[in-house]
């Protein structure tokens, strides 16, 4: 005998063998049993989902011998040959072949013919929003005044390319796509009558990569039957559909809620390895998230649509988090999707964004925010009513760990060292402050860190730019604008590569890396630049317009900008630090930096 696909050997026979479509399945039971089954049906969903298993099975209730029956005998002669296909009265159409554009206009012709064996002459007509006008016409006619013993079974994928006159005389239902559970317990039943060897793992990899299709579902099992034998493992399906492991997965969205860019990286480097498409990465990536957000929003109720195992990840992975945090991380990742299809390296776009995600699920969430506010609030009035004291004590037991490292390295600025000049701003304390700060200041330390990469990549566009570039550092992000710096020793290197070609091969790079448009700006250092890196890891950015002032002034420029420079403080600013001090010493203001964590960077009258 002929080899038959699992999708066809397995499609359901009877209403109750239809999965996870019971509203459709219960409306249409209880049309029949009441006798009120309408003379055109519109089945609606995506593919493999059972729209015309459906509508097939109608057919067979209303025209097997026993019928009108919910329980089609199987074994009459209208229900085997419809089973078949090949019923005179139940005429299946398709409308996306020429063909199907010639049969309903014939149809016009035969629909008014009696059935030869049955109650009804049934046309299921499938895709049938392919129909070309004339045909939706021709059809339209016969859907005004249909015969008595006509029923007419749509199905569509895409209901909103059917004309309204059509729609409006059919009953219309939406069938919906299948989850992960409904389909890894089909394929469970499949494979235990067929013999199959298949565990947990590798059904729910199946199913996974089905995306709610059924159909997709049993033939991914057919082609892996085909390569591996009836013994199937996780490690087969990834192998065939180039998927990533359900747990490698997890571990890489934990790592991304943490805040470990140094972990996620390093799994997508390993999937990289391996071979996985990033754009396969990133949609399972995205379907993770959305898992989880659906978990967190109902409350866990959700679950029944998930595996012991899948939920059992959730539950874990949502006690680390907000649902506020995981929307800025799906929100970074949806923005990243829309990119991948132009991307020339996915793979450095999905770094970018893994990189985004991971900052996003470090910011403060307006919650928190608000939470802290009311608590300074009531520390701040709880101070005018005791009028300070203690007050000393109480900062230094909650200031941030940036702040304490710095304090604990001993800044020289400050009597109670607490107060950080750069030279007492150790590498510890930086990255901890960096890891506090919005994504906008990030940008250039971003850049910094991934610059010999950057290099790398420009230099695939532009093979004499690396030269040049490895003379230069990111200095700052202004918005759109990059600015480069180059040593005073490299002073002509500027122009060398301020070519259009090499201007776009950076740009192009730069963009694509920083998730936006971006042009550079090319610089050689000079002593404004030698700046004092205390500023730049600032909560309290300084506006532009003052640091312009400044600079006019013959002071410094640049504050409040993404700057990348560690220099010491110069020696000009020492003025600045006695008045910095005295506000030091101010109880409310004290009360503001522990709140925020954050520092003071300029005082202005
Ligand atoms: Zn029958």
């Amino acid at each position: 005998m002929a080899y038959e696909v699992l999708a066809r050997k397995w499609r359901p026979r009877q209403f109750d063998e239809i999965v996870g479509q019971e509203h459709v399945v219960t409306t249409l039971k209880n049309a029949i049993e009441s006798d009120r089954v309408a003379h055109a049906y519109l089945f609606v969903g995506p593919r493999g989902i059972g729209k015309t298993t459906t509508a097939r099975i109608l057919a067979k209730a209303l025209n097997c011998v026993e019928g009108p029956t919910v329980h089609p005998c199987d074994k009459c002669d209208a229900c085997r040959e419809i089973a078949q296909g090949s019923s005179m009265d139940v005429i299946e159409i398709d409308g996306a072949s020429n063909n199907g554009v010639e049969q309903v206009r014939s149809l016009r012709e035969t629909v008014h013919y009696s059935p030869v064996r049955g109650r009804y002459r049934i046309y299921i007509i499938d895709e049938v929003h392919m129909l070309t006008t004339p045909a939706f016409n021709a059809l339209l006619k016969t859907l005004e005044e249909p015969p008595g013993h006509v029923k007419f079974f749509f199905a569509t994928t895409e209901p909103q390319k059917i004309p309204a006159t059509v729609l409006s005389r059919c009953q219309r239902f939406d069938l919906r796509p299948l989850t992960v559970k409904e389909i890894v317990g089909r394929l469970e039943e499949i494979c235990a009558a067929e013999g199959f060897d298949v565990d947990q793992d590798a059904l729910l990899a199946i199913a996974r990569s089905a995306e709610g299709s059924l159909r997709d579902a049993e033939s991914a099992l057919d082609q892996l039957v085909a390569f591996c034998g009836k013994k199937i493992r996780e490690g087969d399906v990834m192998a065939v559909f180039g998927m990533v492991a359900r747990r490698e997965l997890e571990g890489l969205g934990k790592a991304i809620l943490t805040g470990d860019a140094a972990t996620a990286l390093e799994t997508l480097s390993r999937f990289d390895r391996a071979g996985k498409d990033m754009n396969r990465v990133l949609e399972e990536l995205l379907e993770h998230f959305r898992n989880l957000l659906v978990y967190m929003e109902t409350g866990g109720r959700k679950a029944e649509e998930l595996l012991p195992a899948q939920s059992a990840a959730l539950a874990d992975q949502a006690a680390l988090t907000d649902v506020e945090k995981v929307m800025r991380i799906v929100e970074t990742l949806i923005e990243a999707e829309q990119k991948m299809r132009y991307a020339a390296s996915p793979r450095l776009l999905l770094e970018a964004a893994i990189v985004r995600a991971c900052h996003a699920s470090r910011v403060v969430s307006v919650g928190e925010l608000m939470k802290r506010l009311e608590q300074l609030a009531a520390a701040v009035a709880g101070d005018a009513a005791s009028a300070g004291g203690g007050i000393t004590a109480h900062r230094s037991a909650t200031r941030t760990p940036a702040t304490r490292s710095a304090a604990a390295a001993g800044g020289k600025g400050g009597k109670d060292g607490s107060y950080r000049t750069a030279d007492s701003v150790n590498r510890e304390g930086r990255a901890a402050k960096i890891r506090e700060k919005p994504h906008s200041g990030d940008d250039c330390v971003l850049l910094s860190e991934h610059w010999s990469e950057i290099i790398e990549r420009v230099g695939r566009f532009a093979p004499l730019a690396p030269g040049y570039l490895r003379d230069a550092k990111p200095l700052r992000v202004e918005g759109s604008k990059v600015v480069l710096g180059f040593d005073r020793e490299f002073s002509s290197e500027p122009e060398l590569i301020n070519i259009p070609r090499n201007r776009k091969a950076i740009t192009r790079v730069l963009s694509e890396f920083l998730g936006r448009e971006v042009d550079i700006e090319l610089r050689i250092l000079d002593a404004r630049d030698t700046l004092p890196a205390d500023i730049k890891t600032s909560e309290l950015d300084a506006a532009a317009g003052a640091a312009k002032q400044r600079a006019q002034n013959g002071k410094s420029s640049a504050t409040g900008q993404s700057s990348c420079k560690s220099h010491p403080r110069s020696g000009r600013k020492q003025d600045s630090l006695a008045t910095r001090q005295k506000w030091m010493q101010n109880g409310t203001v004290q009360k503001i930096l522990e709140a925020f964590g954050g520092d003071i960077v300029d005082i202005r009258a």
